[in-house]
Protein backbone atom coordinates (compact mmCIF):
# COMPACT_ATOMS: atom_id res chain seq x y z
CA UNK A 1 0.00 0.00 0.00
CA UNK A 2 2.65 2.36 1.04
CA UNK A 3 4.99 0.93 -1.78
CA UNK A 4 2.25 1.63 -4.29
CA UNK A 5 1.39 5.60 -3.30
CA UNK A 6 4.90 6.04 -3.15
CA UNK A 7 5.34 5.31 -6.36
CA UNK A 8 2.28 7.24 -7.01
CA UNK A 9 3.61 10.36 -5.20
CA UNK A 10 7.31 10.15 -7.68
CA UNK A 11 5.60 9.01 -10.81
CA UNK A 12 3.63 12.56 -10.70
CA UNK A 13 6.75 13.96 -9.70
CA UNK A 14 8.71 13.09 -12.22
CA UNK A 15 5.91 14.08 -14.59
CA UNK A 16 5.57 17.91 -13.20
CA UNK A 17 9.56 17.96 -13.59
CA UNK A 18 9.19 17.11 -16.70
CA UNK A 19 6.15 19.03 -17.73
CA UNK A 20 8.10 22.25 -16.00
CA UNK A 21 4.43 23.48 -15.36
CA UNK A 22 0.81 21.93 -14.93
CA UNK A 23 -1.07 20.91 -17.99
CA UNK A 24 -3.86 22.28 -19.03
CA UNK A 25 -6.91 20.21 -20.05
CA UNK A 26 -9.99 21.20 -21.33
CA UNK A 27 -12.81 18.56 -20.77
CA UNK A 28 -15.93 18.98 -21.55
CA UNK A 29 -18.99 16.66 -20.48
CA UNK A 30 -22.51 17.40 -20.08
CA UNK A 31 -23.16 14.30 -17.22
CA UNK A 32 -22.25 16.25 -14.52
CA UNK A 33 -21.47 13.39 -12.15
CA UNK A 34 -18.98 12.19 -14.52
CA UNK A 35 -17.93 15.20 -15.24
CA UNK A 36 -17.33 16.42 -11.72
CA UNK A 37 -15.34 13.19 -10.95
CA UNK A 38 -12.86 13.27 -14.40
CA UNK A 39 -12.53 16.95 -12.71
CA UNK A 40 -11.54 16.13 -9.88
CA UNK A 41 -9.25 12.37 -10.28
CA UNK A 42 -7.29 14.76 -13.31
CA UNK A 43 -6.93 17.60 -10.44
CA UNK A 44 -5.53 14.88 -8.37
CA UNK A 45 -2.86 13.72 -10.64
CA UNK A 46 -1.33 17.59 -10.97
CA UNK A 47 -3.49 18.64 -14.21
CA UNK A 48 -5.19 21.86 -14.38
CA UNK A 49 -8.68 21.31 -15.76
CA UNK A 50 -11.42 23.84 -17.50
CA UNK A 51 -14.99 21.74 -17.22
CA UNK A 52 -17.37 22.59 -19.94
CA UNK A 53 -21.33 21.29 -20.40
CA UNK A 54 -21.68 21.24 -24.17
CA UNK A 55 -19.67 21.75 -27.33
CA UNK A 56 -20.27 25.15 -27.75
CA UNK A 57 -18.41 25.92 -24.93
CA UNK A 58 -15.85 23.69 -25.37
CA UNK A 59 -15.10 25.86 -28.74
CA UNK A 60 -15.27 28.58 -27.18
CA UNK A 61 -12.90 28.23 -24.31
CA UNK A 62 -10.77 26.50 -26.64
CA UNK A 63 -10.57 29.55 -28.65
CA UNK A 64 -9.66 31.54 -25.85
CA UNK A 65 -7.51 29.43 -23.77
CA UNK A 66 -4.09 27.59 -24.47
CA UNK A 67 -4.84 23.98 -23.62
CA UNK A 68 -2.35 21.27 -23.64
CA UNK A 69 -4.79 18.70 -24.25
CA UNK A 70 -8.93 17.88 -24.70
CA UNK A 71 -11.50 15.58 -23.96
CA UNK A 72 -14.34 15.38 -25.58
CA UNK A 73 -17.72 13.84 -24.49
CA UNK A 74 -19.69 12.61 -28.18
CA UNK A 75 -22.94 13.44 -26.80
CA UNK A 76 -23.61 16.75 -25.75
CA UNK A 77 -26.16 19.57 -26.35
CA UNK A 78 -25.73 22.61 -28.63
CA UNK A 79 -22.91 21.29 -30.69
CA UNK A 80 -21.83 17.56 -30.39
CA UNK A 81 -18.34 15.87 -29.64
CA UNK A 82 -17.97 15.34 -33.50
CA UNK A 83 -18.71 18.98 -34.68
CA UNK A 84 -16.13 20.60 -31.60
CA UNK A 85 -13.59 18.04 -32.84
CA UNK A 86 -13.23 19.16 -36.13
CA UNK A 87 -13.36 22.56 -35.74
CA UNK A 88 -10.72 22.58 -32.88
CA UNK A 89 -8.39 20.61 -35.39
CA UNK A 90 -8.76 23.32 -37.90
CA UNK A 91 -8.03 26.10 -35.28
CA UNK A 92 -5.30 23.89 -34.22
CA UNK A 93 -4.41 20.42 -35.92
CA UNK A 94 -2.12 19.59 -33.30
CA UNK A 95 -3.92 19.39 -30.72
CA UNK A 96 -4.08 15.72 -28.88
CA UNK A 97 -7.68 15.40 -28.12
CA UNK A 98 -9.42 12.03 -26.72
CA UNK A 99 -13.09 11.42 -27.60
CA UNK A 100 -15.51 9.10 -25.67
CA UNK A 101 -19.25 8.15 -25.39
CA UNK A 102 -21.94 5.19 -24.45
CA UNK A 103 -23.07 4.43 -27.88
CA UNK A 104 -19.89 2.28 -28.54
CA UNK A 105 -20.91 2.46 -32.55
CA UNK A 106 -18.07 2.04 -34.57
CA UNK A 107 -18.59 4.32 -37.04
CA UNK A 108 -18.42 6.51 -34.45
CA UNK A 109 -14.99 5.64 -32.90
CA UNK A 110 -14.19 5.61 -36.82
CA UNK A 111 -15.37 9.38 -37.29
CA UNK A 112 -13.36 10.04 -34.15
CA UNK A 113 -9.80 8.92 -35.56
CA UNK A 114 -10.25 9.86 -38.91
CA UNK A 115 -10.95 13.74 -37.80
CA UNK A 116 -7.59 13.49 -35.61
CA UNK A 117 -8.78 12.02 -32.41
CA UNK A 118 -5.82 10.17 -30.51
CA UNK A 119 -7.97 7.72 -29.28
CA UNK A 120 -11.82 7.06 -28.46
CA UNK A 121 -12.94 5.42 -25.43
CA UNK A 122 -16.29 3.75 -24.45
CA UNK A 123 -18.06 4.43 -21.70
CA UNK A 124 -17.61 3.25 -18.65
CA UNK A 125 -14.09 3.40 -19.01
CA UNK A 126 -11.45 2.92 -16.06
CA UNK A 127 -9.71 6.56 -15.46
CA UNK A 128 -6.59 5.01 -14.99
CA UNK A 129 -6.71 4.29 -18.72
CA UNK A 130 -7.47 7.91 -19.51
CA UNK A 131 -4.64 9.30 -17.56
CA UNK A 132 -2.01 6.73 -18.88
CA UNK A 133 -3.25 7.74 -22.26
CA UNK A 134 -3.09 11.50 -21.46
CA UNK A 135 0.25 11.18 -19.44
CA UNK A 136 2.04 9.00 -21.96
CA UNK A 137 1.26 11.26 -24.78
CA UNK A 138 2.66 14.52 -23.10
CA UNK A 139 5.83 12.77 -21.99
CA UNK A 140 6.50 11.73 -25.28
CA UNK A 141 5.08 14.98 -26.76
CA UNK A 142 7.75 16.86 -24.66
CA UNK A 143 10.60 14.13 -25.66
CA UNK A 144 10.45 12.86 -21.72
CA UNK A 145 11.10 8.98 -21.60
CA UNK A 146 7.51 7.05 -20.41
CA UNK A 147 7.82 5.29 -17.28
MG1 LIG B 1 -23.01 13.26 -23.14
Amino acid sequence: MVAALTERFFAHQKFAEIKGKMAKILLAEDDKNLGSVLKTELEESQYNVDLVPNGVEAVLSFISTSYDFVLLDMLMPRLSGIDALRIMKRIDPHIPVITFSGTARKEEQEESVRCGAIKWLAKPFAIAELKNEIRSHLLHKDGGAPR
